[in-house]
């Protein structure tokens, strides 16, 4: 008797442990059907007792465990053993949650199995927390795009489970060209908005099977894991240039950006995923160093960038033994023929003999910092030029040389150039000081007050490459310069069409109406320089006239100007002075 109350306390305290645990309990019959459900099992499900009671546990199910997932819970109690795992199920309510839970076989007599309980936890705020951080350690947090980590690790992944023949994963790295500029002018709050913006219209541009990643700055990649052909890879970049032709709106001010894209396929079997990334990067520096948009990789860019590595180390040892030198290249007057000055070009006395283009060495330099001192090395070279000129009566009236905005940045060139002009002896308008147009207006306008200190030493600037930099024409106002250099693209255009010649007559019309003088450069042709004349173009330069040659060669050169033409002898006669009659023309 009293063995039998102790049962029945004991059954009293077992269902209501069932009944009051916070695990979820669920006991089923061996055919699957619902016998009990405890009180925490309708919390967490949402399901009450009796609608669950006789039908099956599959009311849970989410559909997010595969069929294998079942066949070996199902195998695993077959054999009277538990199965335990975590199960993503589904609230009545639809929600997901995560429940970690043990499903246990009871036997009952002669050890056969009678009933099922599966008792479970919810976990789903550890597992939420687990995948928020997962998430954070994936995720680029301004933009919200994929970071450089997950672009690796996906890449990996497409790379390990590739099969034979299956079409190649492509790659392409971004980089953005003029940001830097937009927060050097608006503030890194203004940068970052634009970046958000450039990564929406990327998203919103772009197929949601490609991976966009945020690399950092103002790198983007872009992962497409099924593209066929280059023919398919050519229409997204199609597609990617056109996305950047709508300017992004910033604090009232209307900005265009364009990208440089470097285009790699991952092809061999054996490549990482680091390895496709710096095929990638290095097609987008190519792209960069060559001015277009994009460019696909090649072996030969890979040896391109080793031989920049060498090409920087010769470049130190060349400025420590003052391997360069200047060439002059002769300005012609378009009507008279006369000498108006020469543009001195920086050389390289490269040991191999191989020549090699200051285009090419002049932003290595920069980037070694070396360029500050070359530049001040050409100012007090020049004055040393000039004054043997003047005093041996030299017709060349003029030096012009070339500084960028990095080398114009630092106000310490006005006293460089004033201490070489007296040094020497030379008159402040015998040197003219071309400035390279960059497409960075932030660094354009770090220079204005150093071209004005210039211009009150009495020294004239020109504009160089007019026309191709994003401050062209409407920012032309605000420099203190007295001349603009219209770039060889144009002239070399000249020939191909009429709607080049308009623009080449619509900047030349814009820069005479601001009253400055207007060098062409890259003249090689008869007709071209015919057609500049036509167009009151005042000065020239190029191959036609004159190559770039050596201090004594170019003295000798110039005393045979002005004649009746060059070689060809095509130059024609004074004819009255273009700019006069241009001006008469405006005002009638
Ligand atoms: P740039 O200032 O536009 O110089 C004109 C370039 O055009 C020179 O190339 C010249 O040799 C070339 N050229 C002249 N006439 C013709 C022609 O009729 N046809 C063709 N196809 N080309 C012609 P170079 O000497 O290779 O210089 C390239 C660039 O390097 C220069 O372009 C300039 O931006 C830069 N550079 C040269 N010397 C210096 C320097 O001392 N300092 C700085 N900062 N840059 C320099
Ligand atoms: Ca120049
Ligand atoms: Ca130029």
């Amino acid at each position: 008797m009293s063995e039998n109350r102790g049962n029945i306390g004991t059954h009293r305290v077992l269902s209501a442990a069932l009944e009051q645990t916070a695990d979820a309990v669920l006991i089923t019959d061996t055919s699957g059907v619902i016998q009990y459900v405890n009180e925490s099992f309708e919390l967490i499900t949402g399901y009450a007792r009796h609608e669950a009671v006789g039908l099956r546990p599959n009311i849970v199910k989410s559909g997010r465990h595969s069929a294998d997932f079942y066949k070996e819970l199902w195998t695993t109690l077959r054999q009277g053993h538990p199965f335990k795992a975590v199960f993503t199920n589904c609230r009545k309510s639809g929600a997901l949650y995560h429940e970690s839970k043990t499903i246990t076989p009871i036997r009952g007599d002669g050890n056969i199995i009678t009933h099922y309980v599966a008792t479970g936890r919810d976990i789903s705020e550890s597992i939420d927390l687990g995948n928020r951080l997962q998430e954070l350690a994936y995720t680029d947090s301004l933009t919200r795009l994929p970071n450089r980590l997950r672009l690796l690790e996906a890449m990996q992944t497409h790379l390990d489970h590739r099969s034979e023949g299956a079409p190649a994963l492509v790659l392409l790295f971004l980089d953005l060209e003029g940001f830097k500029g937009v927060n050097d002018t608006f503030g890194h709050p203004a940068g970052d908005r634009l970046l958000i913006d450039v990564a929406r219209r990327l998203e919103d541009g772009l197929r949601p099977t490609d991976l966009i990643a945020r690399m950092g700055g103002d790198e983007f990649a872009i992962l497409m894991p099924w593209v066929e052909t280059e023919s398919g890879v050519m229409a997204v970049l199609e597609k990617l240039s056109r996305l950047f032709e709508v300017p992004f709106d910033i604090d009232d001010a209307s900005i265009r950006l364009s990208a440089n894209i470097g285009a790699a396929f991952a092809d061999g079997p054996s490549e990482d995923s680091y390895a496709v990334l710096k095929k990638a990067d290095i097609a987008m520096y190519a792209a960069k160093e060559e001015g277009v948009s994009y460019r696909f990789y090649s072996d030969a860019m890979m040896r391109h960038a080793a031989d920049r590595f060498v090409l920087k180390n010769e470049l130190r040892r060349a400025s420590e033994r003052r391997d360069f030198y200047l060439e002059y290249q002769l300005q012609v007057g378009s009507e008279d023929g006369c000498v108006r000055g020469v543009e001195a070009l920086l050389r390289w006395r490269h040991h191999a003999g191989a020549l090699i283009s200051p285009a090419q060495f002049i932003p290595a330099l920069e980037e070694l910092g070396l360029l500050k001192q070359i530049g001040e090395w050409t100012v007090r070279e020049v004055c040393r030029q000039l004054q043997i000129w003047r005093a041996t009566r030299v017709p060349i009236p003029k030096i012009s040389i070339n500084l960028n905005a990095g080398q114009l940045s630092d106000a310490s060139i006005v006293e460089v150039v004033r201490e070489a002009l007296a040094f020497y002896d030379v008159p402040p308008g015998c040197l003219e000081i071309e400035v390279v147009e960059t497409s960075n207006l932030a660094d354009m306008r770090k220079v204005i007050p150093v071209l004005k200190e210039l211009k009150g030493l009495g020294a004239s600037l020109a504009l160089d490459d007019f026309g191709t930099g994003f401050s062209a024409l409407t920012h032309l106002k605000d420099f203190p310069v007295n001349a603009v250099k219209i770039d060889r693209e144009f002239i070399a255009d000249m020939d191909s069409g009429e709607s080049d010649m308009r623009m080449l007559r619509g900047i030349l019309h814009f820069a005479l109406s601001y009253g400055l003088e207007v060098i062409a450069e890259g003249v090689e042709t008869t007709e071209q320089l015919d057609r500049l004349r036509d167009l009151s173009c005042d000065t020239v330069q190029g191959f036609l006239l004159a190559r770039p040659m050596g201090a004594a060669e170019v003295a000798a050169r110039a005393k045979s100007f002005p004649f009746d033409g060059p070689a060809t002898g095509t130059l024609s006669p004074v004819r009255p002075l273009l700019r006069e009659k241009w001006a008469d023309d405006q005002a009638k």
